[in-house]
């Protein structure tokens, strides 16, 4: 029996404002446990909380990003539960009234195009983080967490597959990063995923019953998670069993997920309308403003690219995939104006070094200028392009510029036809039968002969020039 997996996702992205969304503390990540801390997001009786304005600015720009209406009147709402991370017993959230909804992102997958909708989007503030010890009979808390802005993105059930999910994410993630309202590191948990799955018979309308995936913390678990969690309903409904709505935390070290409790529904967190905010509104003239400070999206960016520079979709859309790197590629285009030739750069080379050292673009060991002056020394034909794949590493590994180590090294390319005549008569003179053979009719052996060239000037002969003496020496 075949079936359709429905799949929705709830990403919550934490915003990079300097202070928290109701209160002056810091929102820095790594200090000592509670030193972040004030009355206010340690839920004191009496205080009251006062709304960040860059929380909503920052909410504002994702909003535009990802096609949703934006309403003029929000309200934030108390969802009610305990748990000692929670020190007030609720957490701002929005209810009923969220400052955004009815959006959507489109999505590559397998070269089709998709449109996932977006249902809402709104702000919240975090909670604090326990630490389990097992040598030690307690827990501990940190509340420097609690009051640090949050966005949850809820998407449609308009996911059919873990790869969209996967390329879902990705998406959000990097638009996040362009519009640098967060970080979107998933390992530091500032970019977090939950996942609603069931499934049902194809071409029918009725949802199956959900459960809720959470700690989705990379995007392979994602997949993994999702796919698995597929499997497992499917394995239950072809026995005839029933699924039940519950939510399943996904073990990544045994690739299983395990189920947590029951799903809980909306009633049971008691939503009302914070007294002590006022309702939020959004003038025109905030909305322009936004509007007009937008930058350039990944997928706009990527039109840009492939027109402006002609380059092919795989590499518009790899070099658009992060603003920095779209950037380097930019900033190496203009001192170089080669696009294809910066790109196979940036794609092969750069990006290859980085990701064998575990590094982003920020940390790019060689700039987008140093490249760009040593992608023009082989335009010049002062080195070989073989010759450049050498001064390119020692360039990142010292940090010298190209010209510096070509002097120092004695790297530069052989175009003297005198000398090069001397070296090819030598390699001629030295490889009698293969001469013999080559003039025989086994045209092939030039090949061999260049190589033989190559060796002998270290990389260093002009390989056009060396082609041009051996067939002129040859015949
Ligand atoms: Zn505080």
């Amino acid at each position: 029996m075949e079936f359709e997996p429905v799949i929705g996702l709830e990403v919550h992205a934490q915003l990079k404002t300097k202070t928290k969304i109701f209160c002056a503390c810091s929102t820095s990540f790594g200090a000592p446990p509670n030193t972040h801390t004030c009355p206010v997001c340690l839920g004191m009786p009496g205080v009251l909380p006062v709304l960040n304005k860059k929380v909503v600015e920052y909410t504002l720009r994702m909003a535009m990003a990802s096609n949703c209406e934006i309403a003029r009147e929000s309200r934030f709402a108390r969802k009610n539960y305990f748990y000692p991370d929670l020190p007030k017993g609720y957490q701002i959230s929005q209810y009923e009234l969220p400052i955004a909804r009815h959006g959507f992102v489109d999505i590559e997958v397998n070269g089709g195009l998709r449109r996932i909708g977006i249902t809402r989007i709104h702000m919240e503030e975090d909670a604090g983080k326990l630490g389990h010890d097992a040598d030690r009979p307690f827990s501990r808390v940190d509340f420097n967490r609690t009051g640090v802005p949050l966005i949850e993105i809820v998407s449609e059930p308009d996911i059919r597959q873990p790869e969209e999910a996967g390329a879902y994410l990705k998406q959000l993630r990097s638009i996040v990063r362009y519009l640098g309202i967060c970080d979107g590191n998933l390992e530091e948990g500032s970019f977090r995923c939950d996942a609603n799955v069931s499934i049902r018979p194809p071409n029918t309308q009725t949802l199956g019953t959900r459960t809720e995936l959470k700690n989705l913390n990379s995007f392979k678990h994602v997949e993994k998670a999702l796919q698995y969690e597929i499997n497992r309903q499917k394995e239950v409904l072809m026995v005839g069993g029933q699924i039940v709505q519950e939510t399943r935390q996904w073990d990544p070290d045994k690739n299983k997920s395990t189920s947590m409790r029951g799903k809980e529904e909306a009633h049971d967190y008691r939503y009302f309308p914070d007294p002590d905010l006022l309702p939020l509104m959004i003038d025109e003239g905030w909305i322009a403003e936004v509007e007009k400070n937008l930058p350039e999206l990944p997928d706009a960016k990527k039109k840009r690219f492939m027109d402006q520079y002609e380059l092919p979709p795989y590499d518009a859309d790899l070099l658009t995939s992060d603003r920095e790197l779209a950037d380097y590629f930019e900033n190496c285009t203009r001192e170089f104006p080669q696009p294809k030739k910066v790109s196979n750069w940036v794609m092969g080379s750069l990006l290859g070094l980085l990701n064998a050292q575990e590094k982003t673009i920020e940390d790019a060991p060689v700039s987008a200028v140093d490249l760009a002056r040593m992608l023009a020394l082989v335009e010049e034909g002062v080195i070989s392009g073989k010759i450049a794949k050498t001064v390119f590493d020692e360039m990142a590994r010292t940090g010298k510029p190209a010209k510096q180590i070509v002097a120092e090294k004695g790297l530069v390319q052989i175009t003297d036809t005198d000398a090069l005549e001397d070296v090819v008569l030598r390699i001629i003179s030295n490889h009698p039968k293969e001469v013999e053979a080559y003039k025989s009719g086994k045209t092939k052996l030039l090949g061999f002969f260049v190589g033989q060239i190559m060796k002998e000037t270290r990389g260093q002969a002009n390989p056009k020039m060396v082609n041009e003496i051996l067939k002129k020496k040859l015949e």
